[in-house]
């Protein structure tokens, strides 16, 4: 672990509440990720009359997510003066892209920084996007680094530095529409795989970096804007939350967020999710199967996706694959297999091609959707369970040594876990 945090009480867990302008020593607020609320309370701030809040939050609200500006003085129809009061208060600005990295198969992973809080240090995340036929998913993090440490997860080894702001969860969707050039007004980069039509981000997954029921505030609010019909405006449908299994948090995510489920799974006895997904000894397989079956709405149109990474002689046998069936019965689910994507020092080896098809066969004749992830962006590191931001980067032996390693050329995974 790295803290020393008691995850069994939710009321112990590391919260940290979407910061009053007030608290942020240093440097200007940010007007990202605010609720209306927040929105008119900032306007109200800088003297904005009563009788105009509404229609200057609504004018706001457009400038920043339908039309994507980062500069106060691009808002037309907002009078000069007002522009000019507000940039001295507060900020709407982007990260900072310290590397954009650009898969053969178009799949990009950025590495932001955000600047520093009070007297915190600036803080570095990855975001990742995946373009396919017909959707564009972007992987965003909630935290930097991760207080758990799933043993196949790269993330999982750089300790925990703090939660992410809803300004720098919503930050990650706008800059990747900037970089995309996905809001109105803006060019797409030539040569830029996308998707040949519809959004160009059409999905978002909070699966990159982090628990974020462990940031349960912080990501919710930041989901609201994300959702917010009159805004970003992708729907909930298109929002899948990623767990380790915070058994307490999953009833209030499903009525308060409303979004998709995906459980990181993996294992199918306690001993063994004990070993990979260490959460499993305070919130065990039978608390968490009885948590997705009771998750609100579900059902077969709003199915749980359940990750399942495949490790060689690990957790990919027959027997396996037979239990995986027989926990998940009545549960409307899809079972997400994802080949394991090496990375220095881990422990584990991929299962072998066969096997995993011998695997999800078995899985779709019992009636499961339980399709192979196809690899996505492994010559950048921006696979399942690849992604770490901390200054401790790859020495270029490890680098060439993880490359060099022989894999079938569409092996791999989109998802971080
Ligand atoms: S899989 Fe998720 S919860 Fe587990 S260590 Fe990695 S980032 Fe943390």
């Amino acid at each position: 672990m790295a803290l020393s945090l008691d995850l069994a009480s939710p009321d112990s867990r590391p919260r940290v509440a979407p910061p009053a302008p007030a608290e942020r020593a240093g440097d200007k607020p940010s007007l990202i990720g605010l609720d209306r609320e927040g929105l008119a309370k900032a306007l109200e701030d800088v003297g904005v009359p009563q009788k105009q809040l509404r229609m200057r939050v609504t004018q706001l609200w457009h400038w920043l997510y339908v039309r994507g500006v980062s500069d106060f003085s691009a808002m037309a129809n907002v009078a000069k003066d007002l522009r000019q009061r507000l940039d001295e208060a507060y900020s709407i600005a982007r990260p900072e892209i310290v590397e954009e990295k650009i898969s053969t198969d178009g799949t990009r992973k950025w590495l932001f920084r955000f600047a520093s809080r009070g007297a915190g240090r600036p803080v570095e995340i990855e975001t990742v996007y995946i373009p396919e036929e017909g959707r564009g998913t972007l992987c965003v993090s909630s935290q930097v680094g991760c207080t758990l440490t799933c043993t196949f997860c790269h993330t999982g080894t750089q300790k925990l530095v703090r939660n992410l702001f809803p300004d720098e969860i919503v930050g990650q969707v706008l800059t990747a529409r900037d970089r995309l050039g996905d809001f109105p007004d803006a060019a797409t980069p030539a040569g830029a795989i996308v998707p040949s039509e519809g959004r160009l981000i059409s999905n978002v997954v909070m699966m990159g970096m982090g628990e974020p029921l462990y940031n349960y505030d912080n990501v919710k609010q930041a989901l609201s804007v994300v959702s917010d019909g009159e805004g970003l405006s992708l729907s909930k449908r298109r929002i899948t939350l990623s767990t380790s299994g915070v058994v307490p948090m999953i009833p209030r995510a499903g009525e308060e967020m409303g979004v998709m489920l995906a459980i990181s799974l993996h294992a199918v006895t306690d001993e063994l999710r004990d070993k990979l997904v260490p959460i499993n000894r305070k919130y065990p397989l039978e608390e968490l199967l009885a948590a997705c079956r009771a998750y609100p709405g579900l059902s077969n149109a709003r199915r749980i996706t359940f990750e399942y990474v495949m490790l060689k002689g690990v957790n990919d046998s027959m027997a396996d694959a037979k239990e995986l069936v027989r926990l998940l019965k009545g549960i409307p689910a899809k079972i997400n297999l994802i080949p394991f994507n090496p990375w220095p020092g881990s422990p584990y080896e991929c299962s072998d091609w066969d096997q995993i098809e011998r695997f999800a066969d078995y899985v779709n004749q019992a009636g499961y959707a339980s399709p192979i992830r196809t690899p996505r962006g492994r010559d950048i590191f921006a696979a399942c369970g690849q992604l770490k931001s901390e200054s401790e980067r790859l020495r270029k032996t490890e680098r060439v040594a993880l490359e060099g390693i022989a894999m079938p050329a569409d092996w791999g995974h989109e998802h971080a876990r």
